[in-house]
């Protein structure tokens, strides 16, 4: 046995690392990033902000600034307080954090695969209640397991990852209600979906928000937020690290996120993409396309394997999913600007021949 291997946590050797894909030169549309990079008009005065941020100093400790930039992007009322994390990512850790040694993690399957994977890491349980056969809630079974394990967290992603849809948001407010235990809204597709819980956070003590700017055109920075009520987000910043937000990404949030238009905008062109790619893909009768209120599309397909295969040594990357997984039959596609989305479409034609 090597020294690590008798010197680490046990549970720790049995998790797998979280796998990201060689990408370089290939058309990423595995990880719902969004194709529209800084605009040509501000990348002079961009590169003045940085020019100007002090890198030797320590980031601000608590960017005031920052926070309210985001509050104008997503229209945060001041009555609710953020919490910045580098992505929401650490934010679902830092909501681990708080948990004690026996506490129980709670969410859906098939969801975002970090909360399985940050309570394995803090080493916390976790159970994840089956969604049924259209991706939705079965409420009866979520309410039993909630009685039964008291869950510490619930975690629900809004709309939901890797499913595309929005559970019934009835159901949501009936879990809710039902229990002591802190949910979670993840909204990190807020942008691309007509429904949100921001506005029910001053109705109940026990819900809160969490949001991204990873999938509006900004992954590269490492930004999100957590929205509650002032106290809960109060006792909660003590988990935080200091300077957790570092200088450049506070910089260029602040100057890039003022563009709101623009990020408004081009979520619009995405959505509309996502309509006419849909369509495109609901062609091919090997398909069963999802409805999706997010910026990718899910689809069944019995070739899903062959087809990722296939697109990848033409340079296209798609989210497959593990042979042995329920999602084995399905890929995971992000809409992309519309030359993008048209290399897919014809791609697939040609694994297609038609
Ligand atoms: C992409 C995604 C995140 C991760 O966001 P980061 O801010 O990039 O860490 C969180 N939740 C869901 C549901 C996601 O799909």
């Amino acid at each position: 046995m090597t020294f690590i291997e008798q010197w680490l946590r046990s549970d720790i050797k049995n998790i797998d690392a979280y796998h990201v894909p060689v990408s370089k030169d290939m058309i990423k549309l595995d990880a719902m990033e969004s194709p529209f990079g800084v605009p040509e008009d501000l990348k002079v005065e961009f590169l003045k902000c940085i020019e100007q941020s002090e890198v030797n100093r320590y980031p601000e400790a608590d960017p005031s600034l920052l926070k309210d930039t985001l509050r104008s992007l997503m229209d945060i009322p001041d009555e609710f307080g953020i919490l910045l994390g580098n992505g929401s990512d650490e934010l679902i850790q830092l909501l681990a954090l708080a948990c004690s040694k026996d506490d129980l993690i709670m969410s859906f399957e098939p969801s975002f695969v970090m909360y399985e994977l940050v309570s394995k890491y803090v080493n916390l349980e976790y159970f994840g209640v089956q969604l049924d056969s259209n991706f939705d809630i079965n409420l009866s079974d979520a309410l039993s397991t909630i009685e039964r394990e008291k869950p510490k967290i619930i975690f629900i992603a809004y709309p939901n990852n890797p499913t595309g849809n929005c559970f019934d948001y009835d159901a949501i407010i009936e879990i809710i209600k039902s229990t002591n235990s802190m949910v979670i809204l993840d909204e990190a597709y807020y942008a691309y979906s007509d429904k949100s819980f921001l506005s029910e956070i001053s109705n109940f003590p026990n819900l809160l928000v969490l949001r991204t700017i990873s999938k509006i055109g900004f992954a590269g920075l490492r930004l999100g937020l957590l929205i509650g009520d002032q106290e809960t987000i109060a006792q909660l910043n003590k988990l935080r690290l200091p300077y957790n937000i570092n200088a450049l990404t506070q910089t260029s949030a602040n100057f890039l996120l003022q563009d709101k238009q623009r990020i408004i905008n081009n979520a619009q062109i995405i959505i509309e993409e996502r309509r006419r790619l849909a369509h495109e893909l609901s062609l091919f009768s090997k398909f069963k396309v999802y409805p999706s209120q997010t910026n990718f599309i899910l689809v069944h397909s019995e070739d899903a394997y062959p087809l990722h295969t296939a697109l990848k040594e033409n340079g296209i990357l798609i989210k497959g999913f593990p042979k042995d997984s329920k999602l084995s039959d399905f890929i995971r596609i992000s809409v992309s600007e519309p030359v993008e989305n048209n290399i897919l479409i014809d791609a697939i034609r040609n694994y297609y021949g038609s």
